[in-house]
């Protein structure tokens, strides 16, 4: 009897399958060409040190080439081509880190791009001195004016409680006198402030140092655009006692944390609340999209500090990008022929939400009580057996929608055919006789002992869908570790933030090379006739000199080696 063979045993196999299908979805009616969103994330790098922080930024360092943490300035050039090619309307370079720290990649961008609206996200720490706050917004005017089309650029200045620790009043104070000293008439120049509800460090700071000032409420979810609609949910305006007026923007806190407890339902309540009251109130329900007020829709992406670019809350671990060796054209062409990303793009959280709940609501729970927006693709794909469910699912609804060359589908192979012809029950049944699980992934990873004791820490706190036998396995592995020995602690913070924020492996370095050195050609011309005769040419022009039989011989033969070679490892060839 021929065994039946279930493709959650070995669901990544599947969904390679199904990803090198280039024509298997049809283009549907949205075409998504309107003006587009782009968030950047210049470094990792902060040094602020906020009890908050999303990213958990640490001190920035001076490590030469760094991209795994921040722009180098090959990246800055990529990222300028990316942005310009993807008809950007809105940028906001943002942190990730502290992005004034990239001094001359953020000018660069703020000279180069070509957006209508650029906000500038900061924590303020490079004003904490007013005279390098002087010269540094005397840059930024400067990198304004070099532009060669007119944009309205805006600094937001977070303050709170966790800024406050070692900024205090300090970035707030000077920026707000010498907004109002020197760019008050300056509408293409504009500083803003943002806050968080019921952190009342702004209103002291106010009351402190601008006496006698007044606050507006702004009419409820207004955009921040006059093209794109981003929208602000809570907004207000202070005006000074000199008549300067700055808009103030107010978020709900996220909580976030990289261990919820998923066994304590009550200790993750609010965050999920937050997490769903953000998603519906800023995004609609679409975060990888945005609307613009000509009716057309355009992408909302996310370029991170190693150069990993998705759309927004859209990142899947087995599909990344990189602007270092991936063009705009194939990052969009790659992201809309993925059936788990498309449907984001096209369809939504919502959706997303509902087909992930039908094999691991717990998994849908997880992604939002973490509370970090940017992680919630990857968490909900950390499973493979998860990605390949969710992209049958996907291409079912697909076929219905008419969306399927047919053709394609003939060709796929029969144990996907016999998959997308099952129900939703019949297909959630076969998931979870899936023989594939969390731990089978993490014992497969090339990882430290530590990153697995991370893994059964976030096991016991209910992250994974794993049986008993399961968390036991984990368990005598961990007790086998510590048996040996454990390496060296480092700060755990950093290590679950890299276990979601994972660099794309490059094809040239994953293909050829055991590490990132560059390797340098040198390659000297085909055989002249003074080469043969033992003379020198120098630098007379006027000596005529040609190649040999022998040279041209040569030159062919080294064309045909670099072909082979693959030009994708030559840059900047001279021949
Ligand atoms: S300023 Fe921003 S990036 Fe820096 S520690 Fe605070 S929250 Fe993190």
């Amino acid at each position: 009897m021929v065994k039946k063979i279930n493709i959650f045993d070995n669901p990544q196999k599947y969904r390679e399958t199904i990803l090198q299908q280039t024509d298997l979805i049809v283009p549907g009616k949205s075409k998504f060409d309107g003006k587009s969103l782009i968030c950047v994330f210049l470094t990792s790098y902060c040094g602020v040190g906020c009890p908050f922080c999303f990213f958990k930024s640490p001190n920035p360092k001076s490590i030469d080439n760094d991209t795994e943490n921040k722009f180098n300035a090959e990246t800055v050039d990529k990222f300028i081509s990316f942005a310009n090619e993807a008809n950007v309307g809105y940028l906001q370079i943002s942190g990730g880190g502290e992005p004034f720290l990239e001094r001359e990649a953020l000018l660069k961008c703020v000279q180069e791009i070509r957006a209508d609206r650029i906000i500038l996200v900061t924590s303020g720490s490079w004003a904490f001195n007013k005279l390098n706050a002087e010269k540094y917004l005397a840059e930024i005017e400067q990198a304004i004016s070099k532009r060669k089309t007119l944009a309205r650029v805006s600094i937001r200045l977070s303050v709170s409680e966790g800024h406050s620790i070692r900024l205090k009043e300090r970035p707030l104070v000077n920026l707000l006198r010498l907004f109002e000293e020197k760019y008050r008439d300056n509408e293409n120049f504009t500083l803003q402030l943002k806050t968080f509800e019921g952190d009342n460090t702004l209103v002291n700071y106010l009351n402190k140092y601008f006496h006698g000032y007044s606050t507006q409420e702004v009419v409820k979810n207004q955009s921040d655009d006059f093209n794109i609609i981003k929208i602000m949910p809570w907004k207000s305006k202070i005006t000074l006692t000199s008549g300067y007026g700055v808009i103030v923007g107010k978020t709900r806190v996220f909580e976030p944390s990289l261990k919820p407890n998923l066994n304590d339902e009550q200790s993750i309540k609010n965050t999920i609340e937050v997490f769903d009251e953000d998603l519906e109130q800023s995004q609609s329900n679409y975060p990888s999209t945005v609307f613009n007020r000509d009716g057309t829709r355009g992408i909302d992406w996310i370029v991170e500090y190693n150069g990993n670019v998705c759309t927004w809350q859209n990142r899947v671990q087995d599909n990344l990008l990189n602007i270092s060796e991936d063009g705009y054209d194939k990052v969009l062409r790659v992201t809309m022929q993925d059936p788990l990303t498309l449907s984001f793009v096209e369809k939504g959280a919502t959706y997303r939400d509902q087909i992930v709940s039908e094999i691991s609501p717990r998994t849908v729970k997880l992604a939002k009580a973490v509370g970090i927006r940017d992680y919630v693709g990857t968490l909900l794909f950390q499973n493979e057996k998860t990605r390949l469910y969710y992209t049958l699912r996907v291409l079912q609804d697909y076929i219905k929608d008419g969306r399927i060359d047919t053709q394609v589908i003939v060709s796929l192979p029969v144990e996907i055919k016999n998959a997308l012809n099952l129900d939703v029950e019949q297909l959630s049944r076969s998931y979870a006789r899936g023989r594939h699980s969390m731990l089978d992934q993490e014992f497969a990873e090339e990882q430290s002992d530590i990153r697995f004791n991370d893994f059964l820490e976030l096991a016991e706190l209910g992250h994974y869908d794993l049986d008993k036998a399961d968390i036991d396995r984990a368990r005598k592995h961990v007790e086998v570790i510590r048996s040996v020995g454990q390496e060296q602690e480092i700060n755990q913070d950093r290590r679950l933030t890299k276990r979601v924020m994972k660099q794309k492996k490059f094809n040239w370095f994953v293909n050829n090379q055991t590490s990132r050195e560059k390797i340098i050609h040198l390659i000297r011309h085909g055989e002249t006739n003074f080469n043969v005769e033992g003379r020198l040419k120098g630098q007379n022009e006027s000596i005529q000199i040609s190649f040999t039989e022998r040279g041209l011989s040569q030159i062919n033969d080294f064309s045909n080696q670099l072909r082979e070679y693959g030009t994708e490892r030559t840059t900047n060839t001279t021949i």
